[in-house]
């Protein structure tokens, strides 16, 4: 038995599922999760001694790869000074400064630890500010654990959601209304059903919780545009997304392009790569409107590990560290991943199609045009522009995908329906190691 199957064993009897958060609990891919025992740029190693290639990155976090010494440092640095003095900190504002510095479009910014609080107090927030109950998020978007973002839609278009999970009210969830991703349409729809009462639509900036689902040119400006006129709030969800597909998150990267430019959302959240690997998150916007959080306004919001500053010493110095050149290292390691498995999937005659905004991907598997997928992807394969064209795929391929790639020294999502993380630490000698594992990986998925 490895020693990994051995503590999974034990991990099982005191933690339910044997894990801390459910997908890595390989329940879609079968098999048993390896332990890690230490990580370093872009490999990861277990307990049983297998060295890989990680393409799962943290689930984000890790944009200059596992524990780049500079971070390692500031970590080190900071607490052997303090862990959690409860009071303020010189980091905190540093931090905040450098987000304000690279999103324009906000003036103040408070930081939490979990992308699910960041959401959850963004709703708030909206609700405060406007005075009005409902939220319309988009089917396949996730924004964390919390009661009214775990809401499932009911039949219909702008219908009122029904519980995502057990031990969420439908009194909750009632006042969630879900709606097809990239679809205007049924976002007006809900506005129209709903006059008056709609507080914010949350979105994701580029959706990467259903595989990297793009939105289209524009979508985000008019979604901001029926927002404004109808006097409800914008939420772009960066929790993922920012710092990572940009300089300034994918809002940034949409802003530099005439197709897609020239809208603001009202409230940013964030997470992942501001916390470098540690437990930081944020929600930013305009002052007028940060203004209403406590201690000035009457929207409470609280935290004792809100911007401790050995989270934040490690999202300093990887925002610090995050420059031109690193996003160009992991937009071109991006470029030659994707690359690599068409290639590969064209050897094999196995359909797909790839899901991307610029260094964020994944993959379906299956031939869009006999699946009704509406979209194009860069290869002009047809690909899913929701979360029910996502589900069409042949997710079936995907285990057998999966453990070949693992078995080749690759460590990927434990779903399909993850996006493909990289990294500025994902050198040639990394690219090799995927490319090595390929060919038996693509084999795997066409014949499953
Ligand atoms: N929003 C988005 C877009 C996310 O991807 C996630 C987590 N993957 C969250 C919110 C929730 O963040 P956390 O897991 O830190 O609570």
């Amino acid at each position: 038995m490895s020693a990994s199957a051995d503590w999974f064993d034990r991990a099982r009897k005191v933690t339910p599922g044997g894990v801390n958060s459910p997908v890595r609990a390989f329940g879609s891919v079968g098999g048993t999760p390896p332990f890690t025992h230490s990580a370093e740029g872009a490999w990861i190693t277990d307990i049983d001694g297998n060295r890989r290639v990680d393409l799962v990155c943290g689930w984000g976090p890790l944009l200059l790869g596992h524990s780049h010494p500079e971070v390692v440092e500031a970590v080190r640095e900071t607490s052997a000074r303090m862990m959690c003095p409860g009071g303020s900190t010189v980091g905190e504002v540093e931090l905040a400064e450098e987000i304000a510095k690279r999103v324009p479009a906000l003036d103040e910014v408070r930081l939490v630890s979990t992308g699910t609080e960041a959401t959850m107090t963004a709703i708030r927030l909206a609700r405060g500010v406007t005075g009005r109950n409902l939220i319309i998020k988009f089917a396949g978007c996730y924004h964390g654990h919390s009661d009214g973002l775990l809401a499932a839609a009911g039949s219909g278009l702008a219908t009122l959601a029904l519980p995502g999970s057990a031990g969420v009210p439908e009194a909750i969830t009632s006042q969630t209304i879900v709606v097809p991703y990239n679809d205007l349409e049924a976002v007006r729809a809900a506005f129209a059903e709903h006059e008056g009462q709609i507080a914010a639509v949350i979105t994701e900036a580029s959706p990467a919780n259903m595989g990297v689902v793009p939105p289209a040119a524009g979508f985000n400006r008019e979604l901001a545009e029926i927002c404004h006129s109808n006097g409800a709030l914008m939420i772009c969800d960066e929790v993922l997304t920012g710092f990572r597909t940009g300089p300034a998150g994918w809002w940034g990267r949409e802003q530099q392009d005439s197709t897609r430019g020239g809208w603001e959302p009202d409230i940013f959240t964030f997470g992942k790569v501001i916390g470098g690997g540690l437990p930081v998150a944020a929600l930013g916007a305009r002052r007028e409107i940060m203004e209403h959080l406590s201690p000035n306004g009457g929207v409470y919001q609280a935290g004792t590990l809100s911007g401790n500053p050995v989270a934040v010493a490690a999202g300093v110095t990887t925002l610090r560290l995050a420059d031109a050149a690193a996003y160009a290292a992991v937009d071109a390691a991006a470029d030659r991943v994707v690359e690599l498995v068409a290639t590969e999937f064209q050897r094999v005659g196995q359909p797909f199609a790839v899901q991307r905004v610029r260094n964020l991907f994944s993959f379906a598997f299956g031939d869009g045009a006999a699946l009704g997928w509406s979209g194009k992807d860069e290869f002009g394969n047809a690909s899913p522009i929701n979360e029910a064209e996502v589900k069409r795929q042949e997710s079936f391929r995907y285990p057998a995908f999966f453990h070949a790639m693992l078995d080749g020294g690759v460590n990927m999502p434990p779903s399909v329906f993850e996006a493909w993380f990289l990294s500025a630490a994902h050198d040639d000698a990394a690219l090799e190691q995927i490319a090595k594992a390929l060919p038996k990986a693509a084999e795997a998925a066409a014949a499953a």
